[in-house]
């Protein structure tokens, strides 16, 4: 067993630096920092030395300010916090040439997180780079999705990093396992005798997960026309939530315990009736009111090859292929420029087989619904004399999830910092994620499933308002 504190560990927790490749990009100010600035605000705080690096000239005062800044962000800086921003430097170079790797490791010490925020195709070639230089004992290696471009990619760049580091100290980052709410999956399911014993197919009729969003494209077009919402969100972390709502339970909390339940769910998913035609949908958004602003067609949004036919909406249908799971559809959807900003988990029970003769209504089972930000638990239950006595209706018990401090890049960076895995995605989860979708894109790529359209502002397609496994 792993022990996530060791020697070691403890010993570089007090000077651990990390290096921010690609310092000065748009993920590096807007979430890296300021996850950090928030674990470095709370209690768990440990010393950190950050050195940023890119081929931009910062000087050293510009590098400080935009730390400060995103720490700032965070709350009034504390001792910790403070104590990192005196140390913190920045360092120009570019990133792939072998003596500013060098130098920029003789600068960092013994043991220190490299974290790549980078364009992927520039950090695979880092990685290459890397082969030929030693790197300390104790090495941490953070990778930013998305991590390949399919499943053989994958392979290649997790052979490629396996060559430099064991996997223990890899972390591809998916910043949706630091979520409060995700991360409470674990206690709502395994620490909890209402809901464990009826997490399976004899009561679950369906689950959804989506992440629906007001906003579109929000200048990142670069970016998301060559991804589109399936790789965005599904592959990269909707699969994740569903690997920790469909996982039996991990003897410990572990990372090697836990992340195998997640593999193992995973390696037993597949598209709900085999069939990329029958699992999927996808929808592009065109000219609407979104989150009260104007929204151009996405076809015509600037930095949009629309030929590229890239979805902003998509919608896949799975299944578990467990004796616990089969037989119950997982729909996992995500989309840009809708009408309402829909993030949560949605779990359909069943309702009973038989009810008493003389109680008449409604015949619908309990549905949960999680809350993936904020952290909102509500679940209807069947109750009796919302519309008169014998009568069935729902009544909702609400709840909101006591949120964390720490923002889930802090969780997550808190995890790389301690050398401990637990919310890193898994080499071979990373390479099953794209497995899963491959029929998908493949489906996508040949034109056999359409592209369909949506109003910007709309909830989608009108026809997809009725879930498909229903609808057939
Ligand atoms: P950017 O496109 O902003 O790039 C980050 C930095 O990389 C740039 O500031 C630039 O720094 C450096 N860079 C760009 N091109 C090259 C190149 N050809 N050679 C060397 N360095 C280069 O990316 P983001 O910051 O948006 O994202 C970083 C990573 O995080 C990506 O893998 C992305 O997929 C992932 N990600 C991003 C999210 C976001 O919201 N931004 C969300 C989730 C994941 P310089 O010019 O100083 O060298």
């Amino acid at each position: 067993m792993r022990l996530p504190l060791t020697w070691l560990s403890l010993t570089v927790l007090t000077q651990r630096t990390v290096v921010i490749f690609g310092a000065s990009g748009d993920l590096s100010s807007r979430l890296l920092l300021p996850g950090l600035g928030s674990l470095l605000a709370g209690p768990r705080a440990t010393a950190v030395r950050i050195i940023g690096t890119g081929r931009s000239p910062l000087a050293a005062d510009e590098w400080t300010d935009r730390v400060r800044t995103a720490f700032e962000s965070q709350g009034e800086i504390g001792p910790v916090a403070a104590e990192t921003l005196a140390t913190t430097q920045y360092v120009a170079g570019n990133p792939t040439d072998p003596a500013h790797l060098r130098a920029l490791l003789e600068l960092a010490g013994p043991a220190p997180v490299l974290y790549f925020s980078l364009p992927p195709a520039v950090t695979t070639s880092i990685v290459e780079t890397l082969q030929r230089i030693e790197l300390p004992e104790g090495t941490e290696l953070a990778f930013e999705k998305p991590f390949g471009t399919d499943a053989a990619s994958a392979a290649a760049l997790n052979k490629l990093v396996g060559s430099l580091v064991p996997e223990e100290n890899v972390h591809r980052v998916d910043h949706f396992l630091g979520r409060t709410a995700v991360l409470n999956l674990i206690g709502l399911r395994f620490a909890n005798r209402l809901f464990e014993p009826v997490w399976n197919a004899e009561h679950i009729e369906s689950v959804e997960i989506v992440y629906d969003e007001t906003l579109g494209l929000e200048g990142r077009a670069q970016y998301y026309d060559n991804a589109g919402a399936l790789v965005d969100m599904i592959q990269s972390h909707l699969l994740l939530v569903l690997a920790l709502l469909a996982m039996d339970a991990p003897a410990t909390m572990d990372a090697v315990e836990v992340r195998s339940e997640m593999a193992r769910a995973l390696r037993s998913t597949h598209l709900y009736r085999g069939s990329a035609i029958e699992a999927s949908r996808r929808a592009r958004y065109t000219a609407g009111i979104a989150n009260g602003r104007v929204v151009p067609p996405y076809a015509g949004e600037a930095g949009v090859d629309p030929a590229r036919e890239t979805e902003t909406l998509a919608e896949v249908t799975v299944e578990v292929g467990t004796n616990r799971w089969a037989g119950v559809p997982f729909t996992l959807r995500s989309g840009k420029a809708l009408g309402a900003a829909r993030k949560e988990i949605v779990i359909k029970f069943k309702p009973l087989r038989h009810l008493p003769s003389g109680l008449h209504g409604g015949r619908d089972g309990e549905t949960l619904r999680i809350g993936l930000n904020p952290g909102e638990l509500s679940l209807s239950v069947p109750a009796l004399g919302v519309d008169g006595p014998y009568t069935m209706g729902q009544v909702f018990l609400d709840a909101t999830l006591p949120s964390s401090a720490v923002l889930p890049y802090g969780e997550v960076l808190n995890g790389i910092l301690r050398g401990d895995p637990l919310l890193s995605v898994r080499g071979d989860v990373a390479e099953r994620c794209w497995e899963i979708l491959e029929p998908v894109i493949d489906a996508w790529h040949t034109d056999e499933v359409p592209l369909e359209e949506y109003e910007a502002g709309s909830d989608g397609p009108a026809e997809w308002q009725t879930p498909r496994e229903s609808a057939a």
